[in-house]
């Protein structure tokens, strides 16, 4: 299947028609146990927190898609992001780009830091500042690129190939370009982290994450973690994620599509003061984008000239829906100053860029046009 185009790869990879009964789909095995022949006698699979075979489908598929040879499912892209971190050992030092999404960051510092993890933040733009603060305790690069919500662009085969000198594991969360746009293995990264809740999954309706690799002892060590923590996505949502990837390609472009239409008109409108997305030219990022991604994804965000009307944008938007998260059929605007990054320090946030003006959208598979209009009517005259 390897072999396979990324389209063909997304609706296949592990996913032959089921064994016993030739279902073409893969089937939602809802099931905690299996029945063995005689004790230790078995199919492959006893206990589904161990194994499932709907979920092995979507970590197989994952895995394939990732260009990577193992794939393991949580669920959500915080267990996932969990279970490599706690790859790391007391003492660990781990060096961050500023921009993490911040669940992670509180992963870092909540759970870890506590237990003598060290954890280095910088400027991701900049892959010198890598360089200077990687120490001879360093085990972890963790990157994520399109960040959030500025959607920089970080080089990520530089950082790898730092990451490779120093004998440190490069870890790129890849939820918001996805593996249709960028694969971080093929780049020099050793792990993969997806929120499979975002474009993954691609309709809103639940939690799941995923990591890929094909480090061999890494996987087995996160593999270890997975049964043993057991925060496994149930078959159910495993085989919805299944589903969803089967379209990701079309979602992709049409995302992509719009997301380019509303970054145009965004540029040309006199309330706005400046526009985020890796495909405008002006974009600090474009050509590094052109290079390790294919294409310029579904995320947009932009400064309104003036905070004051911050307020009566987001309260008179009708089909952008005021939420968090992202990667939906639907278009959702978010306020990241007051809700996805409201609780990193207010002068973080500012040196982050992340101030109250800034709006972010997650372009949905509406029509273009009403999108513009939504968003015309909220910007006001
Ligand atoms: C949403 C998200 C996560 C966390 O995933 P959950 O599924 O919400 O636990 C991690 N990284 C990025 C970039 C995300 O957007």
């Amino acid at each position: 299947m390897q072999d396979k185009k990324f389209a063909t790869r997304a609706i296949h990879a592990g996913q032959e028609a089921d064994p016993v009964t030739g279902a073409t789909i893969v089937p939602i095995y809802a099931t905690s146990t299996f029945t063995q022949e005689a004790p230790g006698e078995h199919k492959g699979y006893e206990y589904s927190r161990t194994g499932n075979p709907t979920r092995s489908a979507l970590e197989e598929c994952l895995a394939s898609l990732e260009g990577g040879a193992y794939g393991l499912g949580f669920a959500s892209g915080s267990a996932a992001t969990d279970a490599v971190v706690n790859l790391l050992e007391p003492g660990d030092h781990l060096v961050s780009c500023s921009e993490v999404y911040g669940g992670t960051f509180r992963i870092f510092t909540g759970i870890y830091q506590r237990r003598g993890l060290q954890v280095t933040y910088v400027d991701g733009s900049n892959p010198e500042a890598f360089n200077r603060a990687l120490t001879n305790k360093t085990r972890m690069i963790w990157l994520e690129s399109p960040t959030n919500p500025l959607l920089n662009i970080f080089d990520l085969r530089s950082i790898a190939e730092l990451a490779q000198k120093n004998g440190s594991t490069m870890v790129v969360d890849n939820t918001f370009a996805t593996p249709y746009l960028q694969n971080p293995l093929a780049l020099g990264a050793e792990i993969v982290v997806h929120s499979t809740t975002k474009y993954l999954n691609g309709h809103s309706d639940l939690i799941g994450g995923a990591v890929v690799t094909s480090n061999q002892s890494l996987y087995e060590k996160m593999s270890y973690y997975q049964n043993a923590a057991g925060a496994v996505p149930s078959p159910f949502d495993a085989w919805l994620v299944l589903r969803g990837i089967k379209t990701l390609p079309v979602r992709m472009e049409a995302h992509q599509r719009g997301a380019a239409d509303i970054a145009s008109f965004l540029l040309a409108h006199p309330a706005v003061a400046s526009v985020y997305y890796p495909g405008l030219k002006e974009h600090p990022g474009h050509q590094l984008a052109g290079r390790q991604m294919r294409g310029w994804g579904g995320m947009v965000s932009f400064k309104l000239e003036d905070p004051v009307r911050v307020d009566y944008f987001f309260r008179k938007l009708k089909i952008f829906a005021v939420a968090e998260s992202l990667g939906g059929v639907e278009s959702l605007a978010c306020h990241p100053y007051t809700m996805t990054h409201a609780t990193i320090p207010e002068d973080k946030r500012e040196a982050l860029g992340i101030t109250p003006e800034l709006v972010r959208l997650s372009v949905g598979l509406e029509d273009p046009e009403d999108l513009a209009d939504d968003l015309r009517e909220a910007l006001g005259a």
